[in-house]
C-alpha cells in the first residue's frame, strides 16, 4: 500500500528532538507566547526572509488579520484566483470584503496574470495570490499592476513553505503573507497553526496586537482584536521540523523530478514547471479525462490518492450566488485533477513502483 501522506512516519523521523522540546515546555510550565514562539517565529522570519514572522492559530486567520489589519470592509474588493482551496476566499468574506475570481492558468495552476488588470474596477483593494499546489506565482505581473492601480498585494502560503522566484521565498513576496502549518503541508504541527510574514514593522505590531485581543501592551486593548495565537507546544514542534523543511522539500522536487521524468503515459498530463526553485511540491497534481476511473485503478493497485478539489468555491453551497456563474477552466480544472502520493517519506521502491502503475493504466 503506497500512503498518501504517511503522517506517523513523518514526524517519528524527528520523534526524539520533538519529545524533548515537549518535555522542556512541560518543565517551564508557560505555555502562550513564551520563548518557543519566540524562537520559531525568529527562525522561521529568517528561514522566509522576512523580518517578521507572527505566530497565529491557523492559515485561515493568518490571512484573515492580513485583511483586517489593513483595515479593509465591505464594499472593498479583493482579486483572488478562482480554482483556490475556500480558506482563501473565507478570509475576504470574513471580512465583509468582496471576492473577485480571476481564472488560473492551466499550466502552473496559479492565477493567470494576464486576466488580473481586467478585474480591477476602483473598488479594488488587493491582489491575493496563492502559491497552489507548492509553485511560487510568478508575481512580475502582478507587482507592475500593483504599482500601477496601488493595490496590496498578499500571499496564501499555505501550500509554498520554501517556495522561492527570482531567489526569494514565499512569504518574502508581497505586502504580508499567511502561511497554514495544518499536520499535512509541507512544514506541518501536531495541530492548527499558521504564521504571517511581513517586511513592515507598522503591520507587525498592528497584527500581534490585533490576534491578542486587540492588546498592545497587557490589559490595555487599542482594537477589538481576536484570540488568535501560537501555542508553545505547536511552536516547538514546529521549530524542530523547520531544521529539517529544506531536505524534505529537497526529496519533494526529486520525487517529482522522478515522476515527469518517468510517467509517459499518453492519458495522464503531468504539472509544468517554470522553474525549479519555484517549487515545494506541496502536492503532485496530474490531470486526466476519467479522473474516477483512474482513482479506482490506482486504489486496485494499492496507490492512495485525493482530490485537490472536486468542488470549486463557486459550486459550493456556501457561495450560492456563485453557483450560476462559469469560470470554464477552473471546472475543467476541478473536473480532472488528482494529486499522486508526494512524500519525503516514500522509498524509491514506492516511487518505482507508482510509476510502474500509473504507466501501466490505459
Ligand atoms: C490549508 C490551506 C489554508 C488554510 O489553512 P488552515 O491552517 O487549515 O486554516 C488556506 N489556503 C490554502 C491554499 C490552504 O491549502
Amino acid at each position: 500500500m503506497i500512503k498518501f501522506l504517511d503522517l506517523k512516519k513523518i514526524n517519528n523521523r524527528f520523534r526524539a528532538d520533538i519529545d524533548a522540546r515537549i518535555a522542556a515546555v512541560l518543565d517551564r510550565g508557560w505555555y502562550l507566547q513564551g520563548q518557543e514562539n519566540d524562537v520559531f517565529c525568529k527562525n522561521f522570519a529568517t528561514y522566509c526572509g522576512t523580518k517578521y514572522a507572527l505566530g497565529v492559530a491557523n492559515g485561515l486567520e493568518a490571512l484573515t488579520l492580513i485583511i483586517r489589519a489593513h483595515g479593509f470592509c465591505s464594499g472593498d474588493e479583493i482579486i483572488v484566483p478562482a480554482n483556490t482551496y475556500i480558506a482563501t476566499i473565507l478570509s475576504i468574506t470574513e471580512n465583509g470584503c468582496t471576492p473577485v475570481l480571476v481564472e488560473p492558468d492551466i499550466c502552473t495552476y496559479n492565477i493567470d496574470p494576464a486576466r488580473i488588470e481586467a478585474a480591477i474596477t476602483p473598488r479594488t483593494k488587493a491582489i491575493m495570490v496563492v502559491h497552489l499546489y507548492g509553485q511560487a506565482m510568478q508575481m512580475e505581473h502582478v507587482w507592475e499592476l500593483a504599482a500601477k492601480y496601488r493595490l496590496k498585494v498578499f500571499e496564501d502560503c499555505a501550500q509554498a513553505h520554501g517556495a522561492a522566484y527570482q531567489g526569494r521565498r514565499a512569504g518574502n513576496l508581497s505586502d504580508a503573507a499567511g502561511f497554514s502549518f495544518y499536520p499535512g503541508k509541507n512544514l506541518g504541527a501536531m495541530g492548527d497553526a499558521g504564521a504571517i510574514t511581513t517586511n513592515d514593522a507598522v503591520l507587525y505590531e498592528k497584527l500581534k496586537a490585533l490576534a491578542n485581543y486587540g492588546s498592545d501592551y497587557k490589559y490595555h486593548n487599542l482594537y477589538r482584536g481576536v484570540n488568535s495565537r501560537l501555542d508553545e507546544l505547536q511552536a516547538a514542534v514546529l521549530d524542530v521540523k523547520l531544521c529539517h523543511l529544506e531536505q524534505d522539500n529537497e526529496s519533494r522536487r526529486e520525487i517529482a523530478r522522478y515522476y515527469r521524468n518517468h510517467i509517459t503515459n499518453p492519458l495522464i498530463t503531468l504539472p509544468e514547471v517554470y522553474d525549479e526553485a519555484a517549487h515545494v511540491w506541496h502536492v503532485f497534481p496530474v490531470r486526466t479525462e476519467e479522473r474516477n476511473r483512474f482513482q479506482t485503478f490506482l486504489s486496485q493497485h494499492g496507490v492512495e490518492t485525493l482530490i485537490h478539489y472536486p468542488t470549486p468555491p463557486h459550486k459550493q453551497p456556501a457561495f450560492n450566488e456563485w453557483n450560476d456563474k462559469d469560470y470554464p477552466i477552473t471546472e475543467e480544472i476541478h473536473r480532472t485533477i488528482i494529486s499522486l502520493p508526494i512524500s519525503p517519506v516514500m522509498t524509491q521502491q514506492e516511487i518505482e513502483q507508482l510509476v510502474e502503475i500509473v504507466n501501466a493504466y490505459q
